[in-house]
Protein backbone atom coordinates (compact mmCIF):
# COMPACT_ATOMS: atom_id res chain seq x y z
CA UNK A 1 0.00 0.00 0.00
CA UNK A 2 2.90 2.50 0.38
CA UNK A 3 3.10 5.32 -2.23
CA UNK A 4 6.30 6.60 -0.96
CA UNK A 5 9.88 6.06 -1.83
CA UNK A 6 10.71 5.38 2.45
CA UNK A 7 14.60 5.56 1.87
CA UNK A 8 14.42 9.03 0.72
CA UNK A 9 11.13 10.65 2.18
CA UNK A 10 10.32 9.73 5.67
CA UNK A 11 9.00 12.78 7.04
CA UNK A 12 6.33 12.06 4.39
CA UNK A 13 5.93 8.56 5.78
CA UNK A 14 5.91 9.78 9.10
CA UNK A 15 2.84 12.19 8.10
CA UNK A 16 1.15 9.49 5.72
CA UNK A 17 0.53 7.07 9.39
CA UNK A 18 0.47 10.21 12.31
CA UNK A 19 -2.53 10.74 13.79
CA UNK A 20 -2.14 14.37 13.17
CA UNK A 21 -2.98 16.05 16.42
CA UNK A 22 0.60 17.54 16.16
CA UNK A 23 1.98 20.05 14.61
CA UNK A 24 5.26 19.51 13.17
CA UNK A 25 8.14 21.47 11.88
CA UNK A 26 9.83 20.59 8.85
CA UNK A 27 12.82 18.50 10.31
CA UNK A 28 13.73 15.48 11.37
CA UNK A 29 15.68 14.74 14.37
CA UNK A 30 18.30 11.67 14.15
CA UNK A 31 21.05 11.87 17.17
CA UNK A 32 21.62 14.24 20.66
CA UNK A 33 24.27 14.40 22.19
CA UNK A 34 23.99 17.04 25.93
CA UNK A 35 22.47 20.35 24.34
CA UNK A 36 22.99 19.41 20.66
CA UNK A 37 20.58 17.90 17.90
CA UNK A 38 21.86 16.71 14.93
CA UNK A 39 19.60 16.61 11.75
CA UNK A 40 19.27 14.16 8.74
CA UNK A 41 22.02 15.92 7.06
CA UNK A 42 23.85 16.17 9.58
CA UNK A 43 23.84 19.50 10.75
CA UNK A 44 23.94 20.71 14.28
CA UNK A 45 22.06 22.55 16.55
CA UNK A 46 21.91 24.11 19.74
CA UNK A 47 18.71 22.65 21.59
CA UNK A 48 16.44 25.25 23.50
CA UNK A 49 13.48 22.90 23.66
CA UNK A 50 15.26 20.44 25.75
CA UNK A 51 12.93 17.40 24.87
CA UNK A 52 9.89 19.78 25.61
CA UNK A 53 10.96 19.99 29.25
CA UNK A 54 12.08 15.76 29.48
CA UNK A 55 15.98 16.60 28.62
CA UNK A 56 17.35 18.61 31.72
CA UNK A 57 20.20 16.36 31.83
CA UNK A 58 20.50 16.45 27.72
CA UNK A 59 20.81 14.07 25.44
CA UNK A 60 21.99 10.24 25.73
CA UNK A 61 23.66 11.50 29.60
CA UNK A 62 26.17 9.36 30.08
CA UNK A 63 25.21 7.99 33.33
CA UNK A 64 21.69 7.33 32.20
CA UNK A 65 22.36 5.17 28.91
CA UNK A 66 24.53 3.04 31.73
CA UNK A 67 21.70 2.94 33.76
CA UNK A 68 19.71 1.78 31.06
CA UNK A 69 21.69 -0.65 29.53
CA UNK A 70 22.26 -2.53 32.43
CA UNK A 71 18.94 -2.53 34.08
CA UNK A 72 17.40 -3.38 29.83
CA UNK A 73 19.85 -7.03 30.49
CA UNK A 74 18.37 -7.65 33.59
CA UNK A 75 14.42 -7.13 33.95
CA UNK A 76 12.31 -4.50 31.53
CA UNK A 77 8.99 -5.61 32.80
CA UNK A 78 7.85 -5.84 36.77
CA UNK A 79 4.45 -4.87 37.64
CA UNK A 80 4.12 -3.64 41.17
CA UNK A 81 2.17 -6.61 42.43
CA UNK A 82 6.27 -7.82 42.87
CA UNK A 83 8.71 -6.54 44.92
CA UNK A 84 11.75 -5.25 43.20
CA UNK A 85 15.31 -3.69 44.57
CA UNK A 86 15.57 -1.21 41.83
CA UNK A 87 12.08 0.23 42.62
CA UNK A 88 12.47 0.24 46.18
CA UNK A 89 15.52 2.07 46.10
CA UNK A 90 13.95 4.80 44.00
CA UNK A 91 10.78 4.89 45.79
CA UNK A 92 12.86 5.72 48.74
CA UNK A 93 15.40 8.18 46.88
CA UNK A 94 12.89 10.03 45.37
CA UNK A 95 10.72 10.38 48.11
CA UNK A 96 13.88 11.74 50.55
CA UNK A 97 14.73 14.23 47.39
CA UNK A 98 11.18 15.41 48.33
CA UNK A 99 10.85 15.01 51.89
CA UNK A 100 7.85 13.32 50.77
CA UNK A 101 6.42 10.09 52.62
CA UNK A 102 5.06 7.71 49.67
CA UNK A 103 4.93 7.91 45.98
CA UNK A 104 2.57 6.53 43.28
CA UNK A 105 4.80 5.67 39.95
CA UNK A 106 3.16 6.11 36.39
CA UNK A 107 4.18 7.07 32.93
CA UNK A 108 3.40 10.92 31.97
CA UNK A 109 2.69 13.97 33.82
CA UNK A 110 -0.93 13.99 32.96
CA UNK A 111 -0.83 10.43 34.38
CA UNK A 112 0.41 11.87 37.60
CA UNK A 113 -2.01 14.38 37.60
CA UNK A 114 -5.00 12.13 37.13
CA UNK A 115 -3.88 9.62 39.73
CA UNK A 116 -3.45 13.13 42.23
CA UNK A 117 -7.14 14.41 41.69
CA UNK A 118 -8.39 10.75 42.32
CA UNK A 119 -5.92 10.48 45.43
CA UNK A 120 -7.35 13.79 46.43
CA UNK A 121 -10.77 12.51 46.10
CA UNK A 122 -10.10 9.39 47.85
CA UNK A 123 -8.59 11.36 50.78
CA UNK A 124 -10.83 14.27 51.51
CA UNK A 125 -14.60 12.64 49.99
CA UNK A 126 -14.84 16.36 48.69
CA UNK A 127 -15.59 16.78 44.83
CA UNK A 128 -14.54 19.85 43.90
CA UNK A 129 -11.61 21.09 42.63
CA UNK A 130 -9.80 24.58 41.83
CA UNK A 131 -7.28 25.25 39.20
CA UNK A 132 -5.61 28.70 38.05
CA UNK A 133 -5.97 30.28 34.77
CA UNK A 134 -3.30 29.95 31.94
CA UNK A 135 -2.61 26.30 33.95
CA UNK A 136 -1.87 23.50 31.93
CA UNK A 137 -2.18 19.89 33.55
CA UNK A 138 -2.08 17.53 30.35
CA UNK A 139 -4.79 16.19 28.30
CA UNK A 140 -6.41 13.05 29.61
CA UNK A 141 -10.24 13.87 31.25
CA UNK A 142 -9.58 15.15 34.38
CA UNK A 143 -6.35 16.61 34.01
CA UNK A 144 -7.62 18.92 30.84
CA UNK A 145 -10.08 19.96 33.18
CA UNK A 146 -8.21 21.32 35.08
CA UNK A 147 -6.20 23.03 32.14
CA UNK A 148 -7.20 26.66 31.40
CA UNK A 149 -7.04 27.03 27.58
CA UNK A 150 -10.11 26.84 25.52
CA UNK A 151 -8.67 25.44 22.36
CA UNK A 152 -7.95 22.03 24.15
CA UNK A 153 -11.12 22.04 26.48
CA UNK A 154 -13.97 22.80 24.41
CA UNK A 155 -14.25 20.22 21.68
CA UNK A 156 -14.39 17.84 24.50
CA UNK A 157 -17.30 18.79 26.86
CA UNK A 158 -18.94 17.58 29.03
CA UNK A 159 -15.67 17.73 31.38
CA UNK A 160 -15.49 16.65 34.79
CA UNK A 161 -17.51 18.45 36.96
CA UNK A 162 -16.81 20.60 39.64
CA UNK A 163 -13.73 22.51 38.46
CA UNK A 164 -12.97 25.82 39.19
CA UNK A 165 -10.77 28.03 37.46
CA UNK A 166 -9.69 31.30 39.71
CA UNK A 167 -6.74 33.86 38.47
CA UNK A 168 -3.21 32.50 39.04
CA UNK A 169 -1.17 34.82 41.93
CA UNK A 170 -4.41 35.71 43.49
CA UNK A 171 -5.07 34.70 46.87
CA UNK A 172 -8.15 37.16 47.13
CA UNK A 173 -10.38 35.16 44.50
CA UNK A 174 -8.74 31.54 45.65
CA UNK A 175 -10.04 32.40 49.38
CA UNK A 176 -13.52 33.29 48.07
CA UNK A 177 -13.46 30.11 46.14
CA UNK A 178 -12.45 27.93 48.22
CA UNK A 179 -15.46 26.33 50.42
CA UNK A 180 -15.82 22.68 52.09
CA UNK A 181 -16.80 21.35 48.67
CA UNK A 182 -13.32 21.68 47.19
CA UNK A 183 -11.38 18.29 48.19
CA UNK A 184 -7.85 20.15 46.18
CA UNK A 185 -5.75 23.34 45.12
CA UNK A 186 -3.81 22.44 41.78
CA UNK A 187 -1.26 25.12 41.12
CA UNK A 188 2.27 24.95 39.04
CA UNK A 189 4.85 26.94 40.70
CA UNK A 190 5.68 28.44 36.95
CA UNK A 191 2.77 28.07 34.64
CA UNK A 192 5.00 27.01 32.27
CA UNK A 193 2.49 26.43 28.62
CA UNK A 194 0.56 29.42 30.12
CA UNK A 195 3.67 31.63 29.44
CA UNK A 196 6.10 31.39 31.80
CA UNK A 197 4.10 32.96 34.39
CA UNK A 198 6.05 32.62 37.47
CA UNK A 199 4.31 32.71 41.17
CA UNK A 200 4.70 35.81 43.13
CA UNK A 201 6.54 35.52 46.58
CA UNK A 202 4.47 34.43 49.09
CA UNK A 203 1.75 33.45 46.66
CA UNK A 204 2.39 29.41 46.89
CA UNK A 205 2.49 30.04 50.63
CA UNK A 206 -0.32 31.67 51.06
CA UNK A 207 -2.37 29.40 48.74
CA UNK A 208 -0.44 26.42 51.05
CA UNK A 209 -2.37 28.22 54.35
CA UNK A 210 -5.74 28.67 52.78
CA UNK A 211 -5.55 24.78 51.68
CA UNK A 212 -4.78 23.75 55.49
CA UNK A 213 -7.14 26.15 57.29
CA UNK A 214 -10.45 25.10 54.85
CA UNK A 215 -9.14 21.26 54.70
CA UNK A 216 -7.92 20.59 51.04
CA UNK A 217 -4.92 19.50 49.88
CA UNK A 218 -2.64 21.13 47.78
CA UNK A 219 -1.57 19.77 44.76
CA UNK A 220 1.76 21.02 42.93
CA UNK A 221 2.33 20.01 39.20
CA UNK A 222 6.00 20.12 38.34
CA UNK A 223 5.90 18.16 35.91
CA UNK A 224 7.89 21.20 34.00
CA UNK A 225 9.71 22.59 36.71
CA UNK A 226 11.03 19.69 38.52
CA UNK A 227 14.71 17.62 38.47
CA UNK A 228 16.55 21.36 38.85
CA UNK A 229 14.94 23.27 35.64
CA UNK A 230 14.55 26.48 38.07
CA UNK A 231 17.29 26.36 40.10
CA UNK A 232 16.11 23.78 42.63
CA UNK A 233 15.54 20.32 42.57
CA UNK A 234 12.01 20.94 42.94
CA UNK A 235 10.93 24.17 42.10
CA UNK A 236 8.57 24.47 45.36
CA UNK A 237 11.68 24.59 47.63
CA UNK A 238 12.49 28.40 46.93
CA UNK A 239 8.90 28.98 48.08
CA UNK A 240 9.36 27.13 51.31
CA UNK A 241 5.87 25.18 50.74
CA UNK A 242 4.95 21.59 51.55
CA UNK A 243 2.85 19.98 48.75
CA UNK A 244 0.54 17.36 50.07
CA UNK A 245 0.56 15.80 46.83
CA UNK A 246 3.44 16.52 44.22
CA UNK A 247 3.13 15.73 40.48
CA UNK A 248 6.23 15.14 38.32
CA UNK A 249 7.61 13.85 34.96
CA UNK A 250 9.22 15.78 32.19
CA UNK A 251 13.05 15.13 33.10
CA UNK A 252 12.05 12.27 36.14
CA UNK A 253 13.66 9.76 33.52
CA UNK A 254 16.49 11.53 31.36
CA UNK A 255 14.04 11.48 28.93
CA UNK A 256 12.33 7.61 29.13
CA UNK A 257 8.84 8.23 29.68
CA UNK A 258 7.70 8.20 33.67
CA UNK A 259 5.50 10.22 36.14
CA UNK A 260 5.43 10.07 39.92
CA UNK A 261 2.69 11.47 42.51
CA UNK A 262 4.64 12.16 45.61
CA UNK A 263 2.15 11.69 48.71
CA UNK A 264 2.25 13.83 52.00
CA UNK A 265 1.23 13.38 55.70
CA UNK A 266 -1.87 14.54 55.22
CA UNK A 267 -3.24 12.49 52.33
CA UNK A 268 -5.12 9.26 54.06
CA UNK A 269 -4.61 5.83 53.33
CA UNK A 270 -5.05 4.94 49.28
CA UNK A 271 -6.62 1.39 49.26
CA UNK A 272 -5.34 -1.36 47.34
CA UNK A 273 -6.91 -1.20 43.94
CA UNK A 274 -8.06 2.32 44.33
CA UNK A 275 -5.36 3.00 41.51
CA UNK A 276 -3.00 1.64 39.48
CA UNK A 277 -0.70 1.13 36.55
CA UNK A 278 0.78 -1.53 34.27
CA UNK A 279 3.85 0.00 33.40
CA UNK A 280 4.06 1.97 36.55
CA UNK A 281 7.17 1.49 38.39
CA UNK A 282 8.80 -0.53 35.79
CA UNK A 283 12.63 -1.31 36.78
CA UNK A 284 13.86 0.38 33.29
CA UNK A 285 12.18 4.07 34.27
CA UNK A 286 13.04 3.46 38.12
CA UNK A 287 16.92 2.93 37.25
CA UNK A 288 17.20 5.72 34.53
CA UNK A 289 15.44 7.74 37.68
CA UNK A 290 17.66 6.85 39.59
CA UNK A 291 20.54 7.80 37.68
CA UNK A 292 18.96 11.40 36.92
CA UNK A 293 18.78 11.87 40.86
CA UNK A 294 22.26 10.94 41.13
CA UNK A 295 23.44 13.23 39.08
CA UNK A 296 21.64 15.78 40.05
CA UNK A 297 22.68 15.56 43.37
CA UNK A 298 26.21 15.14 43.13
CA UNK A 299 26.76 17.73 40.58
CA UNK A 300 26.17 21.68 40.65
CA UNK A 301 24.08 21.79 37.70
CA UNK A 302 21.38 22.64 39.79
CA UNK A 303 23.11 26.06 41.50
CA UNK A 304 24.41 26.84 38.28
CA UNK A 305 20.92 26.44 36.51
CA UNK A 306 19.79 29.15 39.07
CA UNK A 307 22.94 31.30 38.57
CA UNK A 308 22.95 30.96 34.29
CA UNK A 309 18.95 31.54 34.41
CA UNK A 310 19.66 34.90 35.97
CA UNK A 311 22.37 35.50 34.22
CA UNK A 312 20.61 35.35 31.14
CA UNK A 313 17.55 36.70 31.73
CA UNK A 314 19.55 39.84 32.52
CA UNK A 315 21.48 39.35 29.57
CA UNK A 316 18.45 39.18 27.46
CA UNK A 317 16.47 42.07 29.36
CA UNK A 318 18.76 44.71 28.66
CA UNK A 319 19.59 43.68 25.00
CA UNK A 320 16.61 42.87 23.31
CA UNK A 321 14.92 45.42 21.71
CA UNK A 322 12.11 47.09 23.83
CA UNK A 323 9.79 47.29 20.17
CA UNK A 324 9.81 43.66 19.66
CA UNK A 325 9.57 41.97 23.55
CA UNK A 326 7.19 43.19 26.07
CA UNK A 327 8.50 41.07 29.04
CA UNK A 328 11.19 38.46 29.67
CA UNK A 329 10.25 35.62 32.68
CA UNK A 330 11.04 32.57 34.46
CA UNK A 331 12.89 30.78 37.16
CA UNK A 332 16.34 29.36 36.45
CA UNK A 333 16.37 27.84 32.67
CA UNK A 334 12.74 28.23 32.84
CA UNK A 335 12.37 31.38 30.38
CA UNK A 336 10.01 32.85 28.67
CA UNK A 337 10.41 35.95 26.46
CA UNK A 338 6.91 37.69 25.96
CA UNK A 339 6.94 38.92 22.43
CA UNK A 340 4.74 41.90 20.81
CA UNK A 341 3.57 40.03 17.68
CA UNK A 342 3.43 35.96 17.27
CA UNK A 343 6.08 33.69 17.83
CA UNK A 344 6.08 31.25 15.11
CA UNK A 345 8.46 33.35 12.89
CA UNK A 346 10.77 34.04 15.27
CA UNK A 347 10.88 30.16 16.19
CA UNK A 348 11.47 29.83 12.17
CA UNK A 349 14.59 31.77 12.06
CA UNK A 350 15.63 30.55 15.45
CA UNK A 351 15.77 27.38 13.50
CA UNK A 352 17.55 28.65 10.12
CA UNK A 353 20.29 30.36 12.33
CA UNK A 354 20.55 26.99 14.21
CA UNK A 355 19.06 27.02 17.62
CA UNK A 356 15.62 25.36 18.29
CA UNK A 357 13.25 26.61 20.95
CA UNK A 358 9.31 26.64 21.79
CA UNK A 359 6.37 28.53 21.92
CA UNK A 360 4.11 29.07 25.21
CA UNK A 361 0.77 30.29 23.60
CA UNK A 362 0.88 32.48 20.66
CA UNK A 363 3.40 35.28 22.00
CA UNK A 364 6.20 33.78 23.85
CA UNK A 365 9.03 32.04 22.86
CA UNK A 366 10.30 29.07 25.57
CA UNK A 367 13.48 28.39 26.34
CA UNK A 368 13.89 24.84 28.02
CA UNK A 369 18.09 24.53 27.09
CA UNK A 370 19.14 21.37 28.87
CA UNK A 371 21.29 21.99 32.43
CA UNK A 372 24.41 19.88 30.93
CA UNK A 373 24.19 23.54 27.75
CA UNK A 374 27.73 24.39 27.95
CA UNK A 375 28.43 28.24 28.57
CA UNK A 376 30.11 29.03 25.26
CA UNK A 377 26.56 27.30 23.56
CA UNK A 378 24.57 29.68 25.79
CA UNK A 379 25.64 32.49 24.98
CA UNK A 380 26.09 31.47 21.36
CA UNK A 381 22.00 31.04 21.55
CA UNK A 382 20.88 33.82 23.63
CA UNK A 383 23.00 36.16 21.35
CA UNK A 384 21.39 34.40 17.90
CA UNK A 385 17.65 35.47 20.12
CA UNK A 386 18.53 38.80 20.10
CA UNK A 387 19.61 38.76 16.46
CA UNK A 388 16.90 36.96 14.93
CA UNK A 389 13.97 39.31 17.34
CA UNK A 390 16.27 42.18 16.53
CA UNK A 391 16.17 41.54 13.15
CA UNK A 392 12.10 40.51 13.40
CA UNK A 393 11.00 44.17 13.96
CA UNK A 394 13.46 45.51 11.65
CA UNK A 395 11.64 43.44 8.93
CA UNK A 396 8.39 44.92 10.50
CA UNK A 397 8.94 48.27 9.56
C1 LIG B 1 3.78 18.79 30.13
C2 LIG B 1 2.96 19.05 31.35
C3 LIG B 1 1.94 18.16 31.76
C4 LIG B 1 1.56 16.95 30.95
O1 LIG B 1 2.58 16.03 30.87
P1 LIG B 1 2.50 14.85 29.75
O2 LIG B 1 3.66 13.97 30.10
O3 LIG B 1 2.61 15.52 28.43
O4 LIG B 1 1.20 14.18 29.94
C5 LIG B 1 1.28 18.43 32.94
N1 LIG B 1 1.57 19.53 33.67
C6 LIG B 1 2.54 20.40 33.31
C7 LIG B 1 2.83 21.57 34.18
C8 LIG B 1 3.25 20.20 32.13
O5 LIG B 1 4.18 21.09 31.76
Amino acid sequence: MLTLDVSTDFNALEDLHSSGVTLKRDLQIVRGEGAYLYDAAGRRYIDCVGGQGAANLGHCHPAVVAAVRAQAEQLISCPELFHNPVRARYQAALCTAANMSRVFLCNSGAEAVEAALKFARLSTGRPGIISTMRGFHGRTFGALSATWEKAYREPFQPLLPGVTHVPYNNLERLAAALDETIGAVLVEVVQGEGGVHPAQDGYLQGVQALCRERGALLIVDEVQTGFGRTGWLFAHQQDGIQPDLLCVAKSIAGGLPMGAVLIGERVGALPPASHGSTFGGNPLACAAGLAVLEVLQTTDLILRARERGQALRDYLQTHLPERAVRDVRGRGLLIGIELRGKVAPALKALQTHGVLALPAGATVLRLLPPLVIQDDDLWCAAEIIVDVLSAETRNAD
